[in-house]
């Protein structure tokens, strides 16, 4: 997932959910319009917008013009009009897919496209019904969920320089929170391996896929397809303070799928081999204090030198409070989920929080370390 962080302004949250607003701003040396639902208005008159193709404009005040509120409501736009919004800004040769709840865009084969609308599905279907049977009703999403598939790394990188910077070359998935997006490109290789495409068929994919090379690509697009669906149903508000350990270990907890089981989702919530080991690792050289630094701020994952073992750490937690305090850990989700876009927590709020759902750090972290010490 991709994080954006505002320095500049103080936001405060808008609560106008029926009708839309409308700002016309000047950027890049053009004058824009955008309309959209308020999510928040900053004392120096920044603006946070919705736009119906659940884009979120951070609209800065001095590149404000003119900001009016309109007594028509809210829509997001309907497939077709989204569909024909993303291919304008798509390269050509693109197409777009639908399914229940996706909006795939693609210039992969039909099968691969397919194929990946198969696996989002049956991810939303088994993560709704996740958190159902621990007592948490999620809402379907608002906007269609826009996947965008790319046949070519190069293609994929081109588009996604904006956004990814150099680091778009180690990524091969993400999702944005600022345009509800997911992009990734083709996975398998095949659709420029040179070799005969048409016909890859969704279990010829799956066989590649099910390499013991690919499984930690499928892994990542498990894993960024989570946090859309999970930024899309209510467990989490886009730019709000959620604090990382909890989206980035729900996200973990979730990206270990076993793609040979023919029904449904057998993986959620194995053991995440990958996150248990470097968290094995990461106990030798653990301070006392990492449970306090995990918790009260994102900065370890901000860290190049310390992400891995901050994502080791988030997955293990999550692990632990899922088994041993689930009915805490979901009242402290519901929380979470009330938070307003960019009203951030003091660490002190983020612990003091932590602690009311959990209890002290002190005896949660003996627990915490015993039960993750057994595990095999
Ligand atoms: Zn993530």
């Amino acid at each position: 997932m991709k994080q954006m962080v505002f320095f500049l302004l103080i936001f405060f949250p808008a609560f106008s959910l029926a009708a839309a607003d409308q700002a016309v701003f000047r950027r890049d040396g053009r004058e824009q319009v955008v309309t959209g639902r308020l999510l928040a208005e900053a004392q120096d008159g920044g603006l946070l917008l919705l736009a119906p193709d659940a884009r979120i404009w951070a609209i800065m005040p001095k590149e404000k013009i003119e900001h009016t509120h309109d007594a028509i409501p809210f829509q997001p736009l309907n497939r077709e009009e989204l569909s024909q919004r993303l291919l304008a800004k798509l390269p050509p040769g693109f197409n777009t897919f639908s399914t229940a709840h996706y909006l795939i865009c693609y210039d992969t084969s039909r099968a691969y496209a397919q194929w990946c609308g198969a696996l989002f599905e049956r991810l939303h279907a088994a993560f709704m019904n996740f958190w159902r049977r621990k007592g948490l009703e999620l809402q379907p999403p608002e906007f269609p969920l826009v996947a965008v598939l790319f046949a070519d790394q190069k293609e994929y990188l081109q588009f996604t320089r904006d956004e990814l910077g150099d680091l778009g070359g180690s990524i091969v998935a993400f999702y944005s929170l600022m345009s509800n997006r997911m992009t990734l490109f083709d996975l398998t290789g095949i659709e420029t391996s040179g070799r005969p495409v048409p016909r890859n068929t969704a279990q010829q994919i799956n066989q590649i896929l099910a390499q013991p090379g690919a499984q930690q690509t499928v892994a990542t697009l498990v894993h960024e397809a989570t946090h859309q669906i999970a930024f899309n149903c209510g467990l989490h508000a886009r730019l709000s303070d959620c604090p990382l350990w909890v989206s980035e270990g729900i996200a973990m907890y979730f990206e270990t799928p076993d793609l040979r089981s023919a029904k449904g989702w057998s993986g959620i919530g194995a053991v995440n081999r990958p996150r248990l080991n470097r968290f094995a690792e990461y106990l030798h050289r653990r301070p006392a204090d990492s449970l306090a630094t995990l918790i009260e701020t994102d900065r370890r994952f901000h860290n190049l030198e310390q992400s891995l073992d901050a994502y080791a750490e988030a997955w293990a937690l999550t692990y632990f409070l899922l088994r041993r305090h689930p009915k805490e850990y979901v009242e402290y989700l519901k929380i979470l989920s009330e938070k307003k876009p960019l009203i951030m927590d003091t660490p002190k709020e983020r612990r003091k929080e932590f602690e009311k759902a959990f209890g002290k750090l002190g005896p949660l972290e003996t627990e915490f370390h015993r039960f993750i010490s057994k595990l095999r």
